[in-house]
């Protein structure tokens, strides 16, 4: 049996379907066997009924051939564990779509629970600008709770994605993280050390703004609770298949952060 490692495992990647990223299912598993990989999530951001916000993710019209790519791509790689998944907003209305026709009908192997909008005021708002005032970034961690306490996500990407807004640590920032971190830890939900966030902040750095995420306040707090993370490339292009992963890994390890096991994501041995 293959010796796990979260360096070898990634659960967050994207395909041409998103309308923002690049390659289909095959092609970043092809990749990710120069890196030794074992296992690897597909997780398209997942279509939506009515399609809204379609400008970021697959039509619903497109998830049967998002599927059957995962499949042929599990045929065409015994070697590797792939599984089929999909990074998801938690609208209300969306649940019962996530739960009966994904997982359901459709047997996906896991969702991803993503906090892309902030629901603020009858309005969802975009988490990744203006996450400045207290009331907007309570509104986020009220959201991210909510996730959490779902039984529908494996885990709950970027939560630090917040971190992008503000330049500096302050009061409200610092709830926010302590706010999420305590439901993540209560309801035992793995969190996700980002390495797209992890390619942004390589880019952004030296030029005086602020690093974004993975938030390092944000991590810093979560060594003083029970949680578990997941390190993930967020791959948007084949060749970012296993990128950063190790270098989430390792900034887990440098801050005492414990990495999930596949035990504890329900993942089966190969
Ligand atoms: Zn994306
Ligand atoms: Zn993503």
């Amino acid at each position: 049996m293959t010796v796990s490692s979260p360096c070898r495992r990634n659960l967050h990647s994207h395909t041409f379907r998103c309308k923002h990223a690049s390659g289909d299912a095959a092609d970043y598993i092809r990749h990710a066997l120069n890196t030794g990989v074992d296992t690897y999530g597909i997780s398209d951001h997942t279509p939506l009924p009515g399609d809204r916000y379609n400008s970021h993710r697959m039509d619903m019209v497109e998830l049967d051939d998002y599927h059957r790519a995962i499949k042929e791509a599990q045929q065409a790689f015994p070697e590797v564990r792939v599984l089929a998944g999909l990074e998801c907003e938690d609208f209300d209305d969306c649940r019962s779509f996530y739960e009966d026709e994904i997982l359901g009908q459709r047997n996906f192997d896991y969702l991803i629970g993503a906090g892309h909008f902030t629901p603020l005021r009858d309005q969802w708002e975009d988490s990744y600008f203006g996450m400045t005032s207290a009331a907007k970034l309570r509104a986020y961690s009220d959201h991210l709770c909510d996730l959490t306490e779902s039984s529908l996500y494996l885990f709950i990407a970027h939560p630090d994605v917040f971190g992008l807004s503000s330049e500096h640590w302050n009061e409200d920032l610092k709830a926010c993280s302590h706010d999420i971190l305590a439901a993540a830890e209560a309801n035992q939900k793995p969190l996700e050390i980002n390495g797209g966030g992890i390619r942004q902040l390589a880019q952004r750095s030296g030029k005086g703004v602020h690093p974004g995420f993975p938030l390092r306040e944000f991590w810093e707090a979560a060594s003083d609770y029970q949680v578990t993370v997941v390190c993930n490339s967020d791959a948007h292009q084949p060749d970012h298949a296993m990128a950063s992963i190790k270098e989430c890994v390792q900034y887990a390890e440098e801050l005492g952060l414990t990495i999930a096991s596949d035990e504890q994501l329900g993942i089966k041995p190969i």
